[in-house]
C-alpha cells in the first residue's frame, strides 16, 4: 500500500531572519510538516538589491527559478545570470549564493536530497553568519 500523497499550499506566513535582510521563506515539503523522507523542499523570495550570500554545503541542492532576475554567485567571482525557467543544480560542497538583480521579487524554489532543511549545515563565506 503506498503512502497518501499530500498536497501543501503557499500561505502568507513567511519566516525570516535577522542575519538575511530581504529575504522570507516557507517550508513545503519539511519532515515534520509533510509525512515524507529523503527529499525536501520549499520557497525562497528575495527583495531587489538582497542577496542570500555566498555558502556551501554538503548536500547537492536544485534552484527552480520561478519569477524575477538574478545573478548565480559563486567563488572565483564568476556571476552568471538567471531567470524565469532557469534550473540550477549545484553539486555538494560548491560554493553558491544568489543576488536579485530586478525591479521586482525574485522567487525560486529550493530541493535537497534530506529529510529536512534543517539538516544542511550552512557554511557562509561570512563565518559570522548563521542562520539560527
Ligand atoms: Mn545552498
Amino acid at each position: 500500500m503506498a503512502a497518501a500523497i499530500q498536497i501543501r499550499s503557499t500561505s502568507a506566513q513567511w519566516q525570516t531572519a535577522e542575519a538575511l535582510p530581504g529575504l522570507r521563506w516557507q517550508f513545503m515539503v519539511n519532515q515534520g510538516e509533510t509525512d515524507s523522507h529523503g527529499i525536501s523542499t520549499g520557497f525562497l523570495q528575495i527583495d531587489p538589491g538582497h542577496e542570500l550570500p555566498l555558502h556551501h554545503h554538503e548536500e547537492q541542492e536544485i534552484y527552480l527559478i520561478t519569477t524575477g532576475q538574478a545573478t548565480l554567485l559563486e567563488w572565483d567571482g564568476q556571476s552568471r545570470s538567471l531567470q524565469q525557467g532557469d534550473v540550477v543544480y549545484i553539486p555538494g560542497n560548491a560554493w553558491h549564493g544568489i543576488r536579485n538583480t530586478g525591479q521586482g521579487t525574485l522567487a525560486f524554489t529550493w530541493v535537497f536530497p534530506t529529510d529536512t532543511w534543517q539538516q544542511v549545515e550552512y557554511l557562509f563565506e561570512n563565518t559570522a553568519l548563521t542562520l539560527d
